[in-house]
């Protein structure tokens, strides 16, 4: 695990690089939320972020979050990005704040269930799979009308907006169409069921300019902050 030091200044950087972006397309830098991702790190990646001011963290799995969440003692917010399996949302419902990572209709109404019981409202997010990449989660761009019409009738559950992830790929322009895609997406959703849809979380350590560009309201950064996986 890196220093706070080294931490701070990596923000820095990133925090530069969000500026940048913003400034080039004439969007505001405020809208560009900053959610560190700190999946495989230890609880010290929390208590950085926390300490440096940013006031949530993405995690992609129940056990490993819960662990942390145990440990931590302090207020932040708890965002899961990552593939949840059905059998574990309960204990996700307890946990998070918001799941980004909405993949099929069996989590969806599982999680209804799980959030009516808790008597909580669940905010989520929907994955869709913009870049038809097979080897990611998420609902194909055909079923996005299906899933939202299932999440806005289902009681529990707040539907923020979508989220995605570009298909592993160095050609920036693959990227690019993926959050191009799903912003046009969201904004048909949007039109279409009247409804805000606001968030868009897009874009991580190697593509977050393109995802600004395109409209991102959330990059989830890991690498970028933390360095590689430990
Ligand atoms: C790990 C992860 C990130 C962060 O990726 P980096 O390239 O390390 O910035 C973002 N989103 C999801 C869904 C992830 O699993």
């Amino acid at each position: 695990m890196i220093s706070f030091r080294a931490f701070e200044s990596n923000l820095k950087q990133v925090k530069t690089r969000i500026n940048t972006a913003c400034v080039g397309v004439g969007r505001a830098v405020d809208s560009v939320q900053l959610l560190p991702v700190t999946k495989n790190h230890p609880l010290d990646a929390v208590l950085y972020a926390v300490r440096a001011g940013l006031t949530a963290v993405g995690e992609n799995r129940v056990q490993e979050a819960s662990q942390k969440h145990a440990q931590y003692p302090g207020e932040v917010r708890w965002e899961l990005i990552g593939h949840l399996q059905s059998n574990k949302a309960k204990d996700a419902v307890a946990m998070f704040d918001r799941v980004q990572s909405v993949d099929s209709l069996k989590l969806l109404n599982r999680l209804n269930r799980c959030a009516a019981q808790a008597e909580k409202k669940l905010s989520i997010l929907l994955q869709c799979n913009t870049g038809a990449d097979p080897n990611k989660h998420g609902f194909r761009v055909g079923e996005m009308e299906a899933a939202l019409e299932a999440a806005v009738a289902a009681e529990s559950l707040q539907v923020d907006g979508l989220m995605t992830i570009a298909p592993l790929d160095d050609d920036l322009d693959v990227a690019k169409a993926a959050f191009e895609g799903l912003r046009d997406l969201r904004d048909r959703l949007s039109g279409e069921y009247k409804l805000p849809l606001t968030e868009l979380s897009m874009g991580m350590t190697g593509d977050l300019e393109v995802a600004i560009a395109a409209g991102s309201t959330q990059i989830r950064v890991g690498t970028a902050l933390y360095g590689k996986e430990s």
